[in-house]
């Protein structure tokens, strides 16, 4: 299957910061932006400039920092928020502006108080006058998958028209299904006239946890670029996780043949970056970054793994950047993994001895989570009299490059 290129614009820094608890001062948000360029995003989306004097010099910071990525700043569809969105973009190698309006009819009325016709002009005014500052003009209608279809293509065409060079169209409040998305960008694609203009665009929100396989249907229905977040972090329940559209189409891609700049051995460096900033822990069973996404505690689990690791991994560890595929001791674990840890202990038990360790270990893990190697040393010595190690070195991990955490 031919594959095509798909543009990843992070927002991880202006959407994802947005989110309570999860706010960056300037210095760090400048670390994760260099963190970002590593991992070889397109779009550094680093923040919304008239939102604060704080904002506006981060942006400016970052865009004075990076040097492969365009840097992208927020700015409604006003005038002062386009300049100051220009300014903070001054010294980026290549910039783009990104300016919304709401086009649902249940924003403009009820919150922005607007008819749909000042909301067309307003956005037309907007990227033209972000035109003027740089050809690289991002354009999104918000609340766009609950906005009139007529409207919408209406308001799609005509900025388009005005200059608009990449089109997005956020499924803000993480509404959507799968299929409805697809069948949205494949109507409204099909319908808008100039529509080969423009880039279109796919920004999912994870309310029903269906950001990430909407984006996906996006995709699949020509949106070529794909708006994302470290950790998935971002308001409410977050936006579409980047390490899982990413990887998706990696371990994917005779389904999903879609080219991304992404070095995936970042994924893992990136997300802990992001943790670490914002206080924020990733969830443990989190996809491709969550500490038990390369974990494996059940016996028939761990025995499969030691013979062959594809019985339980469909992507090896190291290729997000996470050292090494974790074999975890607890009460659900089997005697292989037992005594595959007491050889890398350097404990060479006899049948017998094994036995005794595998039960006293499998008594113990009833009533303390995880197993350490300090409770493994006290079982044996407890079981086998005196204390056996004969190696010298104590390794975390075995040759096929197996660890076992606690
Ligand atoms: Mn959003």
């Amino acid at each position: 299957m031919a594959t095509c290129g798909l543009v990843v614009f992070d927002t991880t820094l202006r959407d994802g910061e947005q989110a309570p608890g999860f706010s960056l001062r300037l210095e760090e948000k400048l670390r994760m932006a260099r963190q970002l360029e590593a991992l070889g995003v397109d779009i550094v989306e680093a923040g919304f400039p008239i939102a604060s004097e704080d904002d506006a010099e981060a942006v400016r910071r970052v865009a004075q920092s990076l040097q492969r990525p365009i840097v992208a700043a927020l700015a409604r569809c006003a005038p002062n928020d386009i300049d100051r969105a220009a300014w903070a973009l001054e010294p980026a190698r290549r910039s783009r502006i990104h300016t919304f309006i709401a086009t649902s009819d249940l924003h403009l009325e009820r919150k922005l108080r607007m008819t749909r016709e000042s909301a067309l002009d307003a956005a037309v005014a907007a990227v033209r006058r972000a035109r003027s500052f740089t050809d690289d003009v991002q354009f999104s209608a918000e609340d766009a998958t609950r906005s009139d279809r007529d409207f919408l293509c209406r308001v799609i065409e005509s900025v388009i028209a005005a200059g608009a060079t990449t089109i997005n169209l956020p499924d803000t409040v993480g509404y959507s299904t799968p299929d409805e998305v697809a069948e949205f960008f494949t109507s409204i694609i099909g319908r808008v006239p100039n529509a080969d203009r423009a880039i279109f665009s796919t920004h999912c929100h994870d309310d029903l946890g269906l950001a990430v396989a909407n984006s996906l249907a996006a995709i699949g229905a020509g949106a070529r670029q794909v708006e994302c977040t470290i950790n998935g972090i971002g308001e409410r329940a977050g936006n579409a996780s980047l390490e899982e559209v990413i990887m998706a189409t990696r371990v994917r891609a005779d389904r999903l043949p879609y080219d991304t700049q992404i070095n995936t051995c970042e994924l893992y460096a990136s997300s802990q970056l992001l943790s670490t900033l914002t206080g924020e822990a990733v969830q443990s069973n989190k996809a491709i970054v969550g500490r038990n996404a390369f974990a494996h505690e059940a016996g028939i689990h761990q025995d499969g793994m030691l013979k062959d690791r594809r019985t339980y991994e469909i992507m090896r560890p190291e290729d997000v950047g996470v050292l090494q595929t974790t074999l975890v001791l607890g009460k659900h674990s089997g005697r292989h993994a037992v005594q595959k840890r007491c050889e890398q202990l350097g404990y060479e038990l006899s049948r017998q001895e094994l036995d005794g360790v595998y039960r006293q270990m499998t008594t113990l893990a009833d009533t303390q989570k995880n197993i350490a190697d300090t409770d493994l040393d006290a079982i044996i010595a407890d079981v086998c009299g005196t204390p056996q190690r004969i190696a010298a070195e104590v390794t975390g991990t075995d040759s096929a490059g197996y660890g076992f955490g606690v």
